[in-house]
Parts: structure tokens; C-alpha cells; sequence
């Protein structure tokens, strides 16, 4: 660069001497120095015109040469010319990216929905015109809200609370079942996906319906068989001894089959009926402190010591009999895994955001690998000790079920030989005034 500028002032500067040569010579020095200036400074407007005018119709200078030049000029255009060049392969180079997203996104059995800060909607791909009946062109703009006018999805939609997808009917067509899933980006702005699962939903269904079904069926035969077994197990004395033994075994498992069944069904019923419109109004030191008498009662071999400690009367809007059931579960379970004279507390308190109903022993406690999968179907820690405690593996799953129902989120702290804490915690919405 700096040679052709050093080139550019040689020139210059040999066209100057030239001309002062020439001038001494013939005696017209100013003259002649005069002329050779003009005629430099013509040179460079004229190459000035002609950049000028190549920049000023660009689009045209896009596809014609650029023009011939030597020396410095012929340099500054070619300058121009590759940044141009590469302006315009970087344009190219994006509007492919972005031809090849949309059509790609076009292509998606996926709907897939961008919806501004408003809450209005900006792009959409084909398959939110097939599934959601969005109409190009018409809807463009027009608030979300507007179109999709399931109050569920208004809920979803308006609360923020994006981690869990909403399944829902189809406004096109009420057969078919979608489940949204929202992603917020940008400022303000989201990403919404929709797909049809009405196929996942339609075997759920079927799953639900048998298991219902099988435990329903299971129920009658069971209880038939646990009565017979209990009214020989009044009469062994009358059979040989060594049949004593093999009556109280199963006589045992009879009722952990039955214990399996009413648990499966509770769990069909919590899974496939919504919460009753009526609720309860539950009074939460009442059932704490009724829930720790009874398990006192049940487990009264074990000389557990129980504290129900509060720091205000509660009242929680909510069905009582699940309530209940998910309370006794986990007492229950602090009962059975705490070894004899241990401490069970059941502990109400308000918390930041509502009110936590907390189950806590001096137990063996979980190892940390276990905590997460503790609210699965039938995962136990320990199958021996499950076994020998009666348990069905099925507890913490109706728990998180009641919970989940209720608006509430299930916390698992523990450490192995540090006791466990089961801890509810409840959304303000579901706390009702106390009258006084
Ligand atoms: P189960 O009927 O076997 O008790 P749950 O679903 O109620 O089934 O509990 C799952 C597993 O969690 C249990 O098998 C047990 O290993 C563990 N668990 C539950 N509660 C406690 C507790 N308070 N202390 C220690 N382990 C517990």
C-alpha cells in the first residue's frame, strides 16, 4: 500500500521536474508548472467522476466491470470492488441460512409459532395453518390469545411457567389432542411448538384404563381369598402344625396384593378424574396432629415419639381425602423405615411463596442417587426392607400425584444416616383466609 502511495508521489513529483525542466529550458517555467498542475488535478477529478459515478449506480455496478484504471486509482477500485464483493457474498451466505431454515421449518410435521413481546403473532410455518388454523396473511399481528381461546391454554400461556408442555384439543378439530411447548427468547419474545399426540395420548388412555381395569378386576377375587385365608388362619389349630406357617405367609402376601391393588387404583383415580369442583377447606393442625395419633396407633410396637409443631392455623383449599392420604403416606413411611424410638415431626409453616407441610424423621435416610427416582411406580431403595415393611413401592407416587393436583411440589432432603424430610410445599393461592 504504502508503495503505491510512494509511486503514486514519484509520479507526481517526476511530472513536477519534467515540467521544471522543459520550463528552464524554453523560459515558460510558471507556465509550463501551472499546466502540468492543471493537467494533474484534471487526471484525479476525472478518476474521481468516474468512482463516482460507478458507486452512484451500484446496483448496476454490481454486475458491470469495474472500471480500468493504473497507478493509485486503479488500486482504490479494486479496493472497493472486493469489499463490495465480499458484502455481498456474506448477503447471499444468509439468505441462503435463512431460505434453507424456513423451509426446513416449513417441511416439519411441527407447528411452529414466533410470537412477539405483545403477544402477537409474527411468523408461523405450514403446520400451524394445518394444526392451529392460522390463516397467512390474515392472522399476521393479531394477539395469540385470540385465536387459541382454550382457557387452559390462556392459563399457560399468561403464567409464564413454560417447564411442563399442555396438552390440549385441537381449535380445528376436537379428536385431535396437541401439546404445546413454550420457549421465551429474546426480549420478551417466544418460540412456540405444537404436536399432535393424539396417537401417546390415545395409549396413556388405553394404559390407564388397564391398569384400571386389571386392579378393579383383581379387587373382588383378592378380598375373596384374604377372607378365606383369615378365617382358617382363626382355625390352625385345628391343621397340622407344620401348615401354620405357610397359612401366616400367605395370609401376608394376600394383603400386600391387596394393599398393591388399592394403591393402583387410587393412583387411576388420581390420574384420570380432576380434582372435585367442591373443595375442602382443610384445616392443617387438625389433620397434622390426627395423622400423627393414628400413626402412633398403628405403629405403637415401635415407640416412635411424634411432634406436630405450627407456627399459625392454616386452612388449605383442597380435597381433604387426597390430602389426607398424601399426609398418612409419608408419615406412615417415616414410621415404618425410622427404627423403635425414633422422632417423627409433622411441621406446618409459611414459607416465602405459600405455606410447606413438612414429614421429617431421624431415620436411616436416602442415599442421594435414590432421591430422584423415590415418586416413580414401585422403585424402592431397599426390596428386602420395602418387603418386610409392607410397603407396595407405590406411596410417593400417590403423594407427588395429590401434590401435583393441588399445585404443590414435593422436596426429598435427606442423607443416609441423617434422617429424611419429606417437605409439601403448598402456592399461596391455596391458602384460605382464617376467619376469627
Ligand atoms: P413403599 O411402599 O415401598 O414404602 P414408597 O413409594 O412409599 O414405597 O417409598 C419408596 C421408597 O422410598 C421406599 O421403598 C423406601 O426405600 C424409601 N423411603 C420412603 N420414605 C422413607 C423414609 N422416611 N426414610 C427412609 N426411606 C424412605
Amino acid at each position: 500500500m504504502l508503495r503505491d502511495w510512494r509511486s503514486e508521489l514519484n509520479r507526481f513529483l517526476i511530472l513536477i521536474a519534467a515540467t521544471a525542466v522543459v520550463g528552464l529550458l524554453t523560459g515558460n517555467l510558471t507556465l509550463l508548472l501551472l499546466l502540468a498542475v492543471v493537467g494533474y488535478l484534471a487526471h484525479t477529478f476525472y478518476q474521481l467522476y468516474r468512482l463516482y459515478s460507478w458507486l452512484y449506480h451500484l446496483s448496476d455496478a454490481m454486475q458491470t466491470e469495474l472500471p480500468e484504471a493504473t497507478g493509485i486509482w486503479g488500486n482504490i477500485f479494486d479496493g472497493i470492488y472486493r469489499l463490495q464483493r465480499r458484502e455481498r457474498d456474506a448477503a447471499n451466505y444468509l439468505k441462503n441460512i435463512l431460505n434453507k431454515a424456513q423451509e426446513s421449518s416449513a417441511a416439519l410435521e411441527m407447528a411452529v409459532v414466533m410470537i412477539n413481546h405483545k403477544g402477537n403473532l409474527e411468523w408461523w410455518n405450514r403446520a400451524a395453518e394445518k394444526l392451529l388454523g392460522f390463516r397467512a396473511g390474515d392472522d399476521r399481528q393479531q394477539p395469540v390469545t385470540n385465536l387459541l381461546r382454550e382457557p387452559r391454554f390462556f392459563e399457560y400461556f399468561d403464567g409464564g411457567r413454560y417447564n411442563e408442555p399442555l396438552n390440549i384439543p385441537s381449535p380445528v378439530n376436537k379428536n385431535v389432542v396437541l401439546e404445546f411447548q413454550i420457549t421465551s427468547f429474546g426480549e420478551g419474545d417466544r418460540l412456540m411448538l405444537v404436536r399432535d399426540v393424539t396417537q401417546m395420548h390415545k395409549l396413556e388412555m388405553m394404559r390407564k384404563d388397564f391398569v384400571g381395569n386389571v386392579s378393579h378386576e383383581l379387587r373382588t377375587p383378592i378380598t375373596v381369598i384374604n377372607g378365606y385365608l383369615e378365617a382358617l388362619l382363626d382355625h390352625k389349630d385345628s391343621f397340622p402344625p407344620r401348615w401354620a406357617k405357610p397359612l401366616e405367609q400367605m395370609s401376608q402376601q394376600g394383603q400386600r396384593m391387596e394393599n398393591i391393588v388399592r394403591d393402583l387404583l387410587t393412583l387411576t383415580r388420581l390420574e384420570t378424574q380432576s380434582l372435585p369442583k367442591q373443595l375442602d377447606r382443610v384445616d392443617v393442625g387438625g389433620l397434622l396432629r390426627e395423622i400423627g395419633g393414628e400413626a402412633g396407633q398403628v405403629f405403637a410396637d415401635k415407640g416412635h415419639e411424634y411432634t406436630v409443631e405450627l407456627d399459625g392455623e392454616y386452612l388449605l383449599q383442597g380435597s381433604l381425602s387426597e390430602l389426607y392420604s398424601a399426609v398418612s403416606n409419608l408419615t406412615f413411611n417415616a414410621a415404618k423405615y425410622t427404627p423403635a424410638n425414633g422422632k417423627i415431626t409433622l411441621k406446618a409453616s409459611l414459607a416465602p411463596n405459600g405455606i410447606d407441610i413438612e414429614v421429617a424423621d431421624n431415620g436411616p435416610g436416602i442415599e442421594e442417587q435414590h432421591i430422584p427416582r423415590l415418586t416413580e411406580r414401585f422403585y424402592r431403595v431397599d426390596e428386602s426392607r420395602s418387603t418386610e415393611t409392607g410397603g407396595t413401592g407405590l406411596g410417593l407416587a400417590i403423594v407427588k400425584h395429590v401434590l401435583v393436583r393441588h399445585g404443590a411440589k414435593l422436596e426429598i432432603l435427606s442423607q443416609p444416616g441423617k434422617g429424611s424430610r419429606f417437605i409439601c410445599h403448598f402456592p399461596a393461592e391455596r391458602l384460605l383466609p382464617v376467619s376469627a
